[in-house]
């Protein structure tokens, strides 16, 4: 008989790896989310899921030697016996996939959206091997479901057992039999009571099909404030195992104080201990992941708090647990950090703030294409005489600029005294072509307001006013990302912001803190998501 590895391997073949060293299917695999009153004696799961690809279908799923053997039922199953569906066999699921409901991206296996159209558990009738039954062509299976219930029999046509095998779905005439039944009278997700259209609307999960099936479903939102894991670690004492998002966390020194509160502002700004800062990094996990997926990241760390002077740390350390990803750079010369981590699961966040790592500064290329960067660094590097009100000048000039190239361009503030502007670009410019764009933009920006910036490269030399910095669009420079705290006093955040809060009179470089992003994201999302899927080309400047 085929093992779980074998039923697994064609599901794996249709997915695209080649973006990740990682293979598919391993890891530990937690304890999938049960219906209510279910799974309790052992009895095999099923789920029935309304899957809008190409096609609307409705994917019915059968937990069988620790798979889900699945059939695509264009039609949908149905409680009328006088009905009978065409049922296609498509790959085993892994079983994580049966909670699964949210958002698969355009372009990857089975994009378009999925709800959890109902599950429950199942018997096979009149076989104890329904692996075997399946083989032969024919099973007979008890579903108890919200919805499907009663004897349903599924008669393949043909001798083949393989995938685009077709099969008949039908419904005996038993007790649960419902004439005239049709699933789409039934819309709704037994999960979360959504349907695909507010699901597609608003997803709260995406599958990631590069990784591996106990991670792949993955949170589009940050954390609520109710999560129990989230709970969890306010219950630790000083320290101990942390369970978070699969992982086991050794934490430590969780009441040490890292930054101090702000006194202008003790209520927005309090102390921010360790506990608070990893508490931090796991509620906008879910988001700083999308921003260091994928690339390697330079470290600010403060083991000690601000009491004591932070540091750069770039290399991997030895210490670090084997589940945190790697990446050697390739082009490091001698003397320089030859072994980088790549923060690129949800675990891999609380990690660094147990590692005293306060400012994260992911590289603008990743390390598929380190010599290429996937957007363009605008630095808005506000001068000892510079106030915030001229900072507000040159990023709305900025505005005006991308408005009239064409360009689509995300600002935040950097929780500490400026703004930066995100410009996403295709993956084939080299770091000497976005560097001489951006100072190009700049310049030109600059020409209009001569008195508020200076082009000199010391601090010293710049008269107290700006500098627009285009130099960190180079390889290994980096700008802090966006949810990453900042090193100061209260623990502000650089948030992302619309380009209508520039005109927001109550926006402050560090308006929000660790104490108050959730709150704004709750309000407004992650306003720097299309930075991923926005790639653009840079337009000549003439
Ligand atoms: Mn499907």
């Amino acid at each position: 008989m085929a093992t779980t590895e074998d039923r697994l391997r064609r599901y794996r073949d249709k997915r695209d790896f080649s973006r990740t060293p990682e293979p598919g299917g391993e890891g530990a695999v937690p304890a999938p989310e049960l219906p209510e009153g279910a799974g309790a004696g052992g009895a095999a799961r099923f789920v029935v899921q309304r899957h809008r690809a190409r096609r609307l279908h409705y994917d019915l799923r059968l937990e069988v030697d620790g798979v889900l053997v699945s059939f695509a039922v264009p039609k949908g199953p149905t409680l009328d016996p006088d009905v009978r569906r065409l049922a296609v066999r498509t790959e085993d699921h892994p079983m994580e996939y049966a909670d699964f409901e949210g958002v698969i991206p355009a372009g990857e296996y089975g994009g378009g959206d999925v709800i959890v159209w109902d599950r429950g558990t199942w018997t096979p009738h009149d076989t104890h091997d329904p692996a075997a039954a399946i083989a032969a062509g024919e099973l007979h299976a008890d579903l108890r479901g919200d919805k499907l219930r009663g004897r349903f029999v599924l008669i393949r046509r043909g001798d083949r057992d393989a995938p685009g095998s077709q099969w008949l779905l039908l419904h005996k005439h038993d007790d649960d039999a419902v004439a005239g039944w049709d699933p789409e009278d039934h819309p709704r997700s037994v999960r979360s009571g959504r349907t695909n259209d507010e699901v597609a609307d608003d997803p709260e999960w995406t599958w990631d099909s590069d990784a591996p099936a106990d991670r792949a479903e993955r949170r589009l939102h940050h954390r609520s404030a109710e999560d129990p894991e989230l709970a969890a670690l306010d219950e630790l004492g000083r320290g101990g195992t942390w369970r978070f998002a699969g992982r086991d966390l050794r934490l430590t020194n969780l009441d040490k104080v890292l930054l101090p509160e702000d006194p202008a502002r003790p209520d927005d700004a309090p102390v921010v201990t360790k506990r608070d800062l990893v508490r931090h990094h796991a509620r906008v996990a879910p988001l700083l992941v999308r921003y260091l997926a994928g690339r390697a990241v330079n470290l600010r760390r403060y083991p000690d708090g601000l009491s004591k002077a932070g540091f750069w740390h770039k290399a991997a350390p030895a210490h670090a647990p084997d589940w945190l990803t790697r990446w050697r750079y390739p082009d490091a010369g001698r003397g320089e950090t030859q072994e980088y981590l790549v923060a690129d699961s949800e675990a891999a966040m609380p990690w660094l703030a147990n590692f005293g790592a306060v400012e994260l500064h992911p590289w603008t290329s990743c390390t598929a294409a380190h010599d290429r960067p996937t957007y363009a660094l605008f630095d808005i590097d506000p001068g000892e005489d510079t106030t915030w009100e001229e900072v507000l000048v040159l990023a709305r000039l900025h505005r005006t600029a991308f408005e009239h190239l064409g360009v689509a361009a995300f600002p935040k503030v950097t929780g500490s005294r400026g703004i930066q502007v995100w410009v996403p670009v295709e993956p084939r410019y080299t770091f000497d072509q976005t560097r001489d764009w951006v100072e190009g933009v700049s310049r030109a920006v600059g020409a209009t307001v001569p008195e508020l910036v200076s082009w000199e490269w010391g601090r010293s030399d710049r008269g107290g006013r700006a500098r627009l910095d285009y130099t960190q669009n180079a390889v290994n420079r980096t700008l802090v990302a966006p949810y990453s705290v900042r090193a100061r006093p209260g623990g502000p955040v650089s948030a992302p912001i619309t380009w209508d809060e520039l005109d927001d009179p109550g926006l402050r470089p560090d308006r929000w803190t660790v104490a108050t992003i959730a709150e704004r994201l709750d309000r407004v999302g992650d306003l720097f998501a299309r930075v991923l899927e926005h790639r653009q080309r840079l337009p000549s400047l003439g």
